[in-house]
């Protein structure tokens, strides 16, 4: 199974994540978690990104193709693996192509959580997330049983820096440039897109289904 979530910054696609890689054992591959550990362990790659996280901008694509090829050619990946927020250009969507052809393991799905602009504002600025195990909540949406503590591992919550309203005006800006992978993906005859705009367990359910058919 070599997938791929798209769709806008909160669109669900982290939330989604956690729960196909808890069924279908798939690693996964998160360029803006693996951005962000690089950051909080102040590695070179860190020091290099965290002017683009923090202000909302994407990472250059040399870059963010460099990490995910090396990602990529770990042995947990050999099996499938789930790809989240990358490839984010038509750059690094050509990039991964050839990658994944030159391993004769191309994408087999693409699921587009599609969900309209308007929502975004309200789950992005409300999203905490664990600091031990990377769990995502929203304050209003996905509360924790207790305020500020994850229910799996009794971790500490926090709110990304990147979660305010102007990186957050700033990461919807720069989805133009993700935009024309949608088409991209329709062309290539593998997307298949989700309303994301409903219940987290009514998404998961319909991108359990669409899952369940790849593996059929
Ligand atoms: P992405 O990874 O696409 O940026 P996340 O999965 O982190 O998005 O979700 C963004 C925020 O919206 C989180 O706080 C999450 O709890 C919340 N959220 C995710 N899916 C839904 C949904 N279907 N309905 C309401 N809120 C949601
Ligand atoms: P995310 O966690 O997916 O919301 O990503 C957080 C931030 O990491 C983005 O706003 C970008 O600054 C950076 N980032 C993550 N993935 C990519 C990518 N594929 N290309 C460029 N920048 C990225």
């Amino acid at each position: 199974m070599q997938i791929m979530l798209l769709g806008l910054p909160g669109a669900g696609k982290g939330t989604q994540a956690s729960r196909i890689v808890e069924e279908f054992h798939i690693p996964h591959i998160s360029t803006g978690d693996m951005f962000r550990a690089a950051i909080a362990q102040k590695t070179p790659v860190g020091l290099e990104v965290k002017q683009y996280l923090d202000s909302g901008r994407l990472v250059p694509d040399e870059l963010t193709i460099r990490v995910v090829q090396e990602r990529l050619s770990q042995g947990d990946a050999k099996n499938g693996f789930l790809l989240d927020g990358f490839p984010r250009t038509l750059p690094q969507a050509q990039a991964l192509d050839e990658l994944l052809n030159r391993l004769g393991r191309p994408l087999n799905r693409v699921l587009y959580i599609h969900v309209p602009e308007n929502v975004l504002m309200a789950r992005l600025t409300g999203r905490r997330i664990c600091r031990s195990c990377g769990a995502t909540y929203h304050v209003v949406f996905q509360p924790p049983k207790v305020e500020g503590v994850c229910d799996k591992c009794g971790g500490e919550l926090y709110q990304r820096s990147d979660d305010t309203p102007d990186a957050v005006k700033t990461r919807l800006e720069q989805y133009a440039q993700t935009a024309p992978l949608v088409d991209y993906y329709r062309d290539r005859k593998l997307l298949t897109q989700v309303d994301g705009e409903r219940p987290v367990e009514d998404v998961y359910e319909e991108v359990r289904r669409v899952l369940m058919s790849l593996e059929g």
